[in-house]
């Protein structure tokens, strides 16, 4: 049986860090669910779709194909045959990610896919609904959070790291509305499995984190 480890919190916990870190060192491959949202808000930014609009979302999703791939074991997002992984970063995206996947169409339109991926590797599933929703039978559930203020500020160096010109109020804003949206929606919330290990990293440095949850996984093998 594979090996699984669901990592499951808010924007901008540090998920993917820690998961991509977690992964090397255990030989799993890292699944990133929230690229999958995005590159499907991408497809409906691009339609000109409102993120509001339910019905024209459940209509264009049908023809959106998404896969992934891995190169030199970083996961490349394909939309309809495009690779589209570098174009999913923006505040853009991710906003209309947040306000998509809030449909049910856009959410079992990935399940079978995040599911697959599990079934036949051993991986470590970053995402908000993985330890409740899509891998509830996962060895490993780990649920990150870090404190408002961390977020933003973490996320606010990433841009600035990137050239970018960021307004830190902006980001905090974004983040605050973003966790609401996902924890409050009606199909597949963001909440932490009655099973899951709480992490917060807000005083604690990438190796400490990284270092629990290898140890949580040792536990378990
Ligand atoms: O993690 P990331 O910020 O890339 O995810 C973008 C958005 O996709 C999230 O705000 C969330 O609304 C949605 N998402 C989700 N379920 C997942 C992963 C991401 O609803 N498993």
């Amino acid at each position: 049986m594979s090996m699984n480890i669901a990592i499951d919190g808010p924007a901008g916990a540090g998920k993917s860090t820690i998961a991509k870190r977690v992964a090397k060192e255990m030989g799993y491959i890292y699944v990133d669910t929230g690229a999958m949202y995005r590159s499907l808000a991408l497809y409906f930014i691009r339609l000109g779709i409102d993120k509001d609009d339910e019905a024209r979302i459940s209509e264009a999703v049908k023809d959106a194909d998404v896969t992934i791939k891995y190169v030199n074991g970083e996961q490349q997002v394909l939309l309809n045959d495009e690779n589209v992984t570098g174009l999913i970063r923006t505040e853009e995206v991710g906003n209309m990610a947040s306000a998509s996947s809030v449909y049910s169409s856009v959410r079992s339109k990935l399940l079978d896919l995040q599911r697959n991926l599990a079934a036949s590797n051993d991986v470590i599933m970053d995402g908000r609904d993985i330890g409740t929703c899509v891998l509830p039978n996962a060895q490993v559930k780990v649920f990150l959070t870090a404190s408002v203020d961390t977020r933003a500020d973490r996320r606010y160096k990433e841009l600035v790291e990137k050239g970018e010109n960021p307004d830190l109020d902006k980001i905090k804003k974004d983040i605050e509305e973003r966790d609401y949206r996902d924890s409050h929606r009606e199909n597949a919330p963001l909440r932490q499995a009655d099973d899951a290990t709480l992490v917060d990293s807000s005083n604690m440095s990438i190796e400490e984190v990284v270092d629990a949850i290898i140890n949580l996984c040792k536990d378990k093998m």
